[in-house]
């Protein structure tokens, strides 16, 4: 258990031996130990590297039982300050009570000397991010079976009053049997009571929500994760995201503007625009809320039985 973030020990020694100390801490977090032990006396060998975020390094741990798991692992020496030791506990606290076939299952979560793990499970088969780096586009009845189980997802968290706020093809993962899982609760909110608003300007430049750029002055709220659903559609639907560009600035202005078409080169179907543009409305009170987008003309077309492993190296298994 991770109630106490230790902060780093503080620094006495001189120029050289800082450094290297410094070197040697930083070698240490990029490669933890291969066996970690845990408070309760539990044993977990440390197994491949999975991937790494802005905060995190994900590899594989083997319990005593041969069960696998994924563990974010984050140096003590990166959580500097109290703001950045606040943001891990409160993803720790959000995802530990969450629990649903959607999301990343929360397992365990200790720490040592220098790391802190955050136990999850495991997701072998990567992201919707590779998944249409592979296939350039996904067809429809595939985005449909995505999208209600994303939906499904996104519906409790919101029931729980948590916003998830940084929803994007990177963070949604295939568990071994090719269903969703959302993960990454990095970024994620509970608000106090269904009319507070946010005010911090958080996210992924592709992803965010043009009431999140009027920053102070408007506010956000659940509409965010709706906002990321439609982009996420789209990106799926089309091969890139709809405000895609060079410059941050001009996703930004493009966003603030929803400055976005239908490529013509890349058709699909009128069902799928109207949702996608009922989602990416400028004003957030004109997006259907979470519990509405299932019941949209575009969900009544065909799914596929279940999309097995070749949807991951470019045989599509929808019915189109
Ligand atoms: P950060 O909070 O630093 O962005 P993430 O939660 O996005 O960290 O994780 C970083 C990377 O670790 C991901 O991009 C992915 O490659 C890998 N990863 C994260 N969670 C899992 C998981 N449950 N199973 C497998 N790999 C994972």
């Amino acid at each position: 258990n991770v109630e106490t973030i230790a902060p780093p020990p503080s620094n006495t020694a001189k120029p050289q031996q800082q450094k290297k100390k410094k070197e040697k801490l930083s070698a240490l977090c990029k490669t933890p130990p291969s066996i970690v032990r845990t408070r309760n006396g539990r044993d977990y060998r440390r197994g491949n590297f999975l991937g790494e975020g802005g905060f995190a390094r994900c590899f594989q741990m083997k319990d005593s039982s041969g069960q696998i798991y994924a563990a974010k692992t984050v140096a003590k020496a990166s959580i500097k300050n109290e703001k950045t030791k606040t943001k891990l506990l409160s993803e720790i606290k959000i995802h530990k009570s969450l629990k649903h076939a959607n999301i990343v299952n929360f397992i365990d979560c200790f720490e040592d000397d220098v790391n802190v793990y955050i136990l999850l499970e495991i997701c072998p088969n990567q992201s919707l991010m590779e998944l249409l780096k592979t296939r350039k586009r996904v067809s429809e009845p595939e985005v449909r079976f995505f999208m209600v189980q994303i939906v499904g997802a996104i519906k409790y968290l919101h029931s729980r009053r948590v916003i998830h706020r940084d929803l994007k093809l990177g963070n949604i993962f295939f568990d071994p049997d090719m269903n969703l899982k959302i993960g990454d609760f990095g970024l994620a909110t509970v608000l106090p009571s269904n009319s507070t608003r946010k005010y911090t300007i958080c996210g992924t430049p592709n992803y965010i929500a043009p009431e999140v750029l009027g920053g102070k002055n408007t506010g956000h709220s659940f509409e965010v994760d709706v906002w990321a659903i439609g982009i996420m559609m789209y990106a799926l639907l089309v091969g890139k995201p709809p405000f895609q560009a060079k410059d941050v600035q001009v996703i930004y202005e493009r966003i603030k503007k929803t400055e976005y078409g239908f490529p013509e080169d890349k058709p699909i179907s009128d069902s799928a625009k109207a949702l996608i543009k009922d989602l990416l409305s400028l004003n957030p009170i004109h997006r259907p809320t979470i519990d509405e987008i299932l019941s949209y003309e575009w969900f009544k077309g065909p799914f596929p039985e279940k999309t097995h492993e070749l949807s991951l190296n470019g045989t599509p298994s929808g019915l189109d």
